[in-house]
C-alpha cells in the first residue's frame, strides 16, 4: 500500500504524546504536537524534551529539522482542528479522589475540539483519536463534550476512535515504532481505515530504520468497537499486574519452603501458555499507570455494582510486598530508629524519570516514619525525588549513598545498581551491612562472600 501522509494533531507533549507525535513524523507525516504547560512547549521548540526517556529527544530534533514535527500551545487549536485529518488526545488521567480515572484534562480537550470545530469550515469529517486511557464507555462521553464543545450544533463532522497505548517509558520510541500489536477501536468502519492507513508503515513495517534485522515483519492491526478497545487497555495492565502479584505470592511460598523462586518463575515460564515475562518476583508493581490503571478498573466495577475479587487481591498482594521491605530490614536491624537506609535507584523502573507512583517514594515514607535516615541515589531521578519528599537525602554515586549505611535496598535496578561490587559494598558499609534486594537483580552468593548480609525476594 503506498503511504499516504497526513497532517496530523497530537494534543498533550508527554511521554505518550510525544513519542506518538515523533513517530508519526518519523513515518512521514506532517505533525503539530500542543501542550497547554507553556514551559514545556518552549524547551521542546528548541529541542529539549522536558523528561528522561532515551532516543525521543534526536527523533524530535531530527523530524522538526526535517519539517513535519513542530510544536505549539493550545491557543493553536483551531487552526490545527481545521488542517488536520486526524487529531490524538494523550493527555493525562490520573487517579481521582475516588479512585476512579480523572477525566478532566479529556474533557477540556475535548470541549476545545468541538468549539474549534465549530469555528472551522471542513469539509471532511475530523477523525478524533482518544490515545489517553480511559474507562469503556468513554469514547461516547468524548463525542457528547466535542458536541457540547460546538455550543450544542450539529457537528456531524467528526469520529470519534480509541487507539489505547501500550508503550513502556524507557523504550517509549522503539515501542511506538515496534509494537505488539495497535489496537483501534471504532463504531464505524470509516475511521478504523484512516488510522489503518495512518499507521501502514508500522504494520507493514515498511518506515525506515537503522535496525538490521527488524525486530518485527509484521504488526497485527486489531479492529475493534470502541468500548472494546477501551477495555483491552485495563485489562492489558491488570493482567500484567495480575501476573506480578502471582508471583509474588508465590514468592513469599518459596521462602517458606526453602524453594527459590528464580527458578520456579523460568520452570513455570517455559509454559508457552505462561511465558516468562512479568514473572520478576520482588517488591512489586508501580509506576504512572499500573497502580492508578487497577484503581480506574475496580472504580468502575464499583459503579455497576460488580465484584472483582482477582483484582483487589491483585493490589493487597502488592501493598503486601512494600510492607515485605520493610519486614526484612527490621528482621536485621531492629529498630530503624537512627539507622541510615539507603535506597539504591529511585525511578519507577530503570530508563526513566518518572516518579508517579514509584515505589522508593512509599518505602522513603514509611521508613522515615520509623525514624530511620534515608538517602537515596538515582541516575537521573535524584533531584526531582528529593522535591518530593525533603527528608530524603540524594547522592549522585551509589557507593556514596551506601557508605556508612547499615542497610541498602535495591528499589530500581538500573544498569549501575545492578553492577555495584560486593567487596566495595561491604568495606563501606556499616555492621550488619545488609542488602535488601527488592528486584532479585545482584548475585546473591558473591554479596554473601564478600560478607554483606543478602536479602532477597523468594531465594529460599
Ligand atoms: P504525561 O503526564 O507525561 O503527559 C500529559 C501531557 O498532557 C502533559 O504534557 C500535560 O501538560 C498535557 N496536558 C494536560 N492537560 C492538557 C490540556 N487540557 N491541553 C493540552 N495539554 C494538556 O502523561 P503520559 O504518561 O504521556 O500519559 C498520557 C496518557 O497515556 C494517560 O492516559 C496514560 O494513562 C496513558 N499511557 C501512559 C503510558 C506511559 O507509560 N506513560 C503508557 C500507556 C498509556
Amino acid at each position: 500500500m503506498p503511504v499516504e501522509n497526513f497532517e496530523v494533531g497530537v494534543i498533550g507533549a508527554g511521554y505518550v504524546g510525544l513519542a506518538t507525535a515523533a513517530c508519526l513524523a518519523h513515518l512521514g507525516h506532517r505533525v503539530t504536537c500542543l501542550d497547554n504547560d507553556e514551559e514545556r512547549v518552549t524547551s521542546l521548540k528548541d529541542g529539549r524534551v522536558p523528561f528522561y526517556e532515551p532516543g525521543l529527544e534526536e527523533l524530535v530534533i531530527r523530524t522538526a529539522s526535517a519539517g513535519r514535527l513542530s510544536f505549539a500551545g493550545t491557543e493553536e487549536m483551531a487552526g490545527v482542528v481545521r488542517d488536520a485529518d486526524v487529531v490524538f488526545i494523550a493527555v493525562g488521567t490520573p487517579q481521582g479522589d475516588d479512585g476512579s480515572a480523572d477525566l478532566s484534562n479529556v474533557a477540556a480537550v475535548a470541549r476545545t475540539i468541538g468549539r474549534s470545530l465549530a469555528d472551522s469550515s471542513r469539509e471532511r469529517p475530523l477523525v478524533v483519536v482518544n490515545k489517553s486511557t480511559v474507562p469503556a464507555g468513554s469514547g461516547d462521553y468524548v463525542s457528547m463534550l466535542i458536541g457540547e464543545g460546538a455550543g450544542g450544533e450539529e457537528v456531524a463532522d467528526f469520529l470519534v476512535v480509541s487507539n489505547p497505548e501500550f508503550l513502556r517509558e524507557g523504550s517509549a520510541v522503539y515501542d511506538t515504532l515496534f509494537p505488539d500489536r495497535v489496537v483501534v477501536g471504532a463504531d464505524s468502519r470509516e475511521p478504523l481505515e484512516t488510522l489503518r492507513v495512518l499507521y501502514e508503515p508500522i504494520i507493514s513495517q515498511s518506515f525506515p530504520t537503522p535496525m538490521d534485522p527488524r525486530p518485527k515483519a509484521a504488526v497485527p492491526f486489531v479492529a475493534t468497537d470502541l468500548a472494546s478497545a477501551e477495555m483491552i487497555k485495563y485489562a492489558a495492565n491488570a493482567f500484567l499486574a495480575t501476573k506480578i502479584s502471582f508471583i509474588n505470592e508465590i514468592a513469599g511460598l518459596c521462602e517458606l519452603t526453602g524453594a527459590d523462586v528464580r527458578s520456579v518463575a523460568s520452570g513455570i515460564g517455559l509454559d508457552e501458555r505462561i511465558g516468562a515475562r512479568f514473572l520478576n518476583a520482588g517488591i512489586g508493581w508501580g509506576g504512572s499507570c499500573f497502580p492508578k490503571d487497577l484503581s480506574a478498573l475496580r472504580a468502575a466495577a464499583r459503579e455497576y455494582g460488580y465484584e472483582t475479587p482477582l483484582l483487589d487481591a491483585t493490589v493487597a498482594v502488592n501493598e503486601r510486598q512494600r510492607e515485605r521491605v520493610i519486614e526484612k530490614l527490621q528482621a536485621e536491624l531492629h529498630t530503624l530508629k537512627g539507622k541510615r537506609v539507603a535506597l539504591l535507584g529511585l525511578s519507577f523502573k530503570p530508563n526513566t524519570d518518572d516518579l508517579r507512583g514509584a515505589p522508593s517514594l512509599e518505602i522513603a515514607h514509611t521508613l522515615t516514619s520509623l525514624g530511620a535516615k534515608v538517602v537515596g541515589y538515582d541516575p537521573v531521578a535524584g533531584k526531582a525525588a528529593a522535591k518530593l519528599l525533603s527528608t530524603l537525602k540524594i547522592h549522585f554515586d551509589p557507593y556514596e549513598a551506601i557508605e556508612g549505611a547499615q542497610a541498602a535496598v535495591v528499589v530500581t535496578e538500573w544498569e549501575d545498581v545492578r553492577g555495584i561490587e560486593p567487596e566495595r559494598v561491604a568495606s563501606l558499609m556499616r555492621h550488619p551491612k545488609l542488602v535488601v534486594d527488592g528486584r532479585n537483580a545482584l548475585d546473591a552468593a558473591s554479596f554473601r562472600e564478600a560478607g554483606v548480609l543478602y536479602r532477597g525476594f523468594g531465594r529460599g
